[in-house]
């Protein structure tokens, strides 16, 4: 193994999988901490995806290092720490608290922290990150259930998460290729600074700051900045593939979608799949609160729908914030994302063998509940979401994760014809 991974959910774990993966390297990715006689068989990259984004900084520490520790056991000679290309954190952390962590842990002075992914219109320039043509902090991620993010100086939103020097390597610098760029680095280090926001707005950017980063051992950011990281290994010899389009064997089953993302590109998706004839069920926290929606409530529905049928908590910044005021921020997303899990694991005993999940802290939680361990990633339905096939377990299942944000607004119909 040469190129270990730890992001801190599981929908950016698979848009990270997937990138390696079209980049050439053979890509496994893994779902939570793997234990200490786990296989690694022979992955080039391996992508550990945990459920640390939102938890308590100290855990998301703890869960990272012990994924380091394993990560380079197995030979990995480089860590990324993938997060939300929309830099999903908050002043408490958890991408300062990780990245310092892992940091000491492989002992290097300096890491870059680069969440530019242009394919999905997420740029950063100046230190300022954008979403399309938006400020984050002007974009609908100010209004996140969990993450809120009202601050689009990444500088700024990093250093009140970090005790270590935030630097910046801008736009002047990184338009002029890699060489200038592990330049900055080196000087960057002399001055004391330590992680680095580096800007980027082209894929050809992200390219040479792959190049620039090979001598780094920590690179944290999102799947974009895998990029021009297996190149490095290509010139080294040490890696072969150029990369193709995987496929798998698809099981016969029945399918479900299940979203708990509240993103408005979740929600786009939800009204044109409702609009195509998708047969659809709303669910809130207030009714799981108060008994009225139950998971054999939820099953029953789903198993009579005729065709494959949408169960979404989906809501309005307006009634999302209400649920919270009622049952707190944590609780309000704890009891969705718990009906929904429990719901996939009935539904897993009655033939459901295909799920497509909106929402990244969704996704972990129905993995979770599914008991799976390991995906092998298949075809790209929208950049960034790949189906996925489960690995070591009798009855395997295909899942899609996707990350709130992220497909085009008829993932929900479209994602079907390539399991064909
Ligand atoms: P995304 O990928 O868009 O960030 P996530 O699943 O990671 O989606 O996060 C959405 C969070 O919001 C989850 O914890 C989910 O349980 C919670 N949530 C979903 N629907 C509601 C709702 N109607 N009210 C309050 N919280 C909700």
């Amino acid at each position: 193994m040469l190129l270990g991974a730890i992001a801190d959910d599981l929908t950016g774990g698979t848009d990270l999988a997937l990138m390696l993966a079209r980049q050439g390297m053979r890509t496994v990715q893994v779902v939570g901490v793997p234990a200490e006689d786990f296989d690694f068989g022979d992955a080039e990259a391996m992508v550990v995806a945990l459920k640390s984004r939102t938890i308590p900084a100290a855990d998301a520490v703890r869960l990272s290092l012990d994924t380091a520790r394993r990560l380079t056991a197995a030979g990995a000679e480089q860590i990324i720490f993938k997060y939300c290309s929309t830099f999903d954190s908050t002043d408490e952390g958890n991408i300062g608290p990780v990245t310092e962590a892992l940091l000491d842990f492989v002992g290097d002075a300096v890491t870059l922290a680069c969440p530019a992914f242009p394919a999905n219109g997420r740029t950063v320039y100046r230190g300022h990150l954008f979403v399309g043509d938006l400020l984050l902090s002007d974009s609908p991620m100010k209004d996140h259930p969990l993450t809120p993010m009202k601050d689009a100086n990444l500088v700024r939103v990093l250093q009140r998460q970090t005790k270590l020097a935030v630097g910046l390597v801008s736009h002047d610098v990184v338009s002029k290729g890699a060489t200038a760029i592990s330049h900055a680095f080196a000087q960057a280090s002399e001055k004391g600074e330590q992680i680095l926001i580096v800007d980027a707005v082209t894929d050809e950017q992200l390219r040479a700051i792959g190049a620039a980063a090979s001598g780094l051992k920590l690179i944290t950011g999102a799947a974009g900045i895998a990029m021009g990281l297996p190149d490095n290994f290509r010139r080294a010899g040490k890696i072969r593939g150029m990369g193709e389009q995987s496929s798998f064997p698809v099981p016969t089953g029945l399918a479900v979608i299940l979203a708990g993302s509240c993103s408005t590109a979740t929600r786009r998706q939800i009204a044109r799949a409702m609009d195509a004839g998708t047969p659809a069920l709303k669910i809130d926290p207030m009714g799981i609160a108060d008994g009225s929606i139950t998971v054999g409530s939820v099953v029953d529905w789903i198993r009579s729908a005729e065709q494959t049928p949408l169960v979404y908590s989906s809501a309005d910044p307006k009634d999302v914030l209400e649920a919270q005021a009622r049952l707190g921020r944590d609780r309000a997303g704890a009891l969705v994302e718990d009906l929904l899990a429990q719901v996939a694991f009935v539904l897993r005993q009655h033939g459901f063998n295909r799920f497509l999940i909106a929402g990244g802290e969704t996704s972990g939680a129905v993995v979770n509940a599914l008991g799976l361990k390991a995906l092998l990633i298949g075809p790209e339905i929208d950049p960034g979401v790949p189906w996925t096939r489960s690995i070591g377990v009798d009855q395997p299942v295909v899942l899609a994760l996707k990350s709130g944000n992220f497909g085009a607004d008829d993932v929900f119909i479209k994602a079907w014809n390539l399991l064909q």
